[in-house]
């Protein structure tokens, strides 16, 4: 016991816990243990009860992608009839309905589509900032960076520096599964592995890209593969140089595997345990200290769920998400709107803060833009 508490003092202290401390922790505190750490960080690092969500949109690009992640029932092959490339007229839709509902952001996922490169996904971006100027891109992700990259024989900060010469504004952090090797083979090896990865996000906080990092855990992965994940993404902060964004926030959620490859491959049951959710939240704002914010993923969790991981770490709620394709075409179904999100926040005994992607506080208002 004596060595436990000697290990929550240290994490009290924001010190950097080593792999066997945090599992140590993980393992072996309850879960109302767990969550009074988590929370006691959360109030170091952001002070006060407020609660940010944001509302954003996701469009895909396209569903064609050469990786064919076995956890992904929403990738095409190219000459598939239901293979898409999103039009303009289509984006310009989309976009305007965004902003009506009052959201600036679209978060665009691409896919490791062949024929798209680096002259088709600049244009696309550039044609969306002259159309609407106050739009934000949160864009691709380090797969396709690191797709793109192969593919134009370029450097990873050729592209990333092109892309935001185009308009890329933040760079989701898309793809990273679970980032060990040994995991990722088995659920998604078409993709870039996990140095890779961070060798991506490494350049994108040396150009000062605000980045966010993810985990998508409940399937093969071990405890231990867990909290190496994190003990990376907290590692690669460490690096960031001194007053860049480096990753903003950290959001997990739940493997979800309704009519996956993945889960006939690795039959298992794989039902959403709310419990794993609050403690892998808590350890993640536990193993974090110098991430910003934690994020729980109401979208994947449901917001009861959610509303219970702002009393163990969490300061977030994320997007009402106006559309979301991976994970709902694999069973994700929850919904809900501006004012259900604020709710939630309030009945958890916070107080909502309507945010942009870099966590600063904006006005919350319909937009009457006339783009028509
Ligand atoms: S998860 Fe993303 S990278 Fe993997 S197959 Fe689906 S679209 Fe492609």
């Amino acid at each position: 016991m004596m060595k436990l508490d000697a290990i929550i003092n240290k994490a009290l202290g924001l010190k950097f816990l080593s792999l066997n401390e945090a599992v140590l922790l993980y393992t072996r505190l309850s879960t109302s243990e767990l969550m009074w750490l988590a929370h006691e960080i959360r109030k170091i690092k952001v002070p006060g009860d407020e609660v940010g969500w944001i509302i954003d949109r996701n469009i895909n690009i396209t569903n064609v992608c050469s990786a064919r992640c076995r956890f992904c029932n929403f990738h095409r092959v190219p000459d598939h009839k239901e293979a898409f490339i999103t039009s303009p007229d289509e984006y310009k839709e989309k976009i305007i309905e965004l902003f009506k509902l009052g959201g600036e952001q679209v978060l665009l996922q691409g896919g490791l589509h062949p024929q798209l490169g680096l002259a088709e996904y600049s244009g696309l971006f550039r044609t969306l900032k002259a159309t609407f100027p106050d739009l934000k891109l949160h864009a691709l992700g380090p797969p396709e960076i690191h797709f793109l990259a192969r593919k134009e024989k370029k450097s990873y900060r050729e592209i990333l520096v092109a892309l935001m010469e185009a308009g890329l504004d933040s760079l989701p952090g898309a793809g990273a599964e679970i980032l060990c090797d040994e995991v990722r083979k088995k659920i998604s090896g078409g993709k870039c592995g996990s140095g890779e990865w961070l060798d991506v996000m490494r350049v994108a906080h040396k150009l000062n890209l605000p980045t966010s990092a993810t985990m998508m855990y409940g399937h093969i992965e071990t405890m231990e593969h867990r909290i190496e994940h994190l003990i990376k993404i907290r590692d690669l902060q460490a690096e960031k140089p001194e007053g860049a964004h480096g990753f903003v926030t950290f959001v997990p959620w739940p493997f979800q595997a309704e009519d996956t490859r993945l889960s006939e491959i690795f039959p298992g049951d794989y039902s959403l345990n709310s419990l794993e959710y609050i403690r892998l939240l808590s350890i993640s704002r536990i193993v974090l200290s110098n991430i910003g914010h934690i994020q729980a993923s109401w979208l994947t969790v449901g917001l009861p769920t959610a509303q219970l991981c702002l009393h163990g770490g969490a300061d977030d709620l994320g997007s009402i998400m106006i559309e979301e394709n991976v994970v709902s075409k694999a069973g994700a179904s929850f919904r809900t709107d501006a004012e259900g999100i604020t709710r939630a926040i309030s009945e958890a005994g916070f107080r909502p803060r309507f945010r942009n992607q870099k966590y600063e506080t904006m006005n919350y208002a319909k937009q009457s833009k006339d783009y028509s």
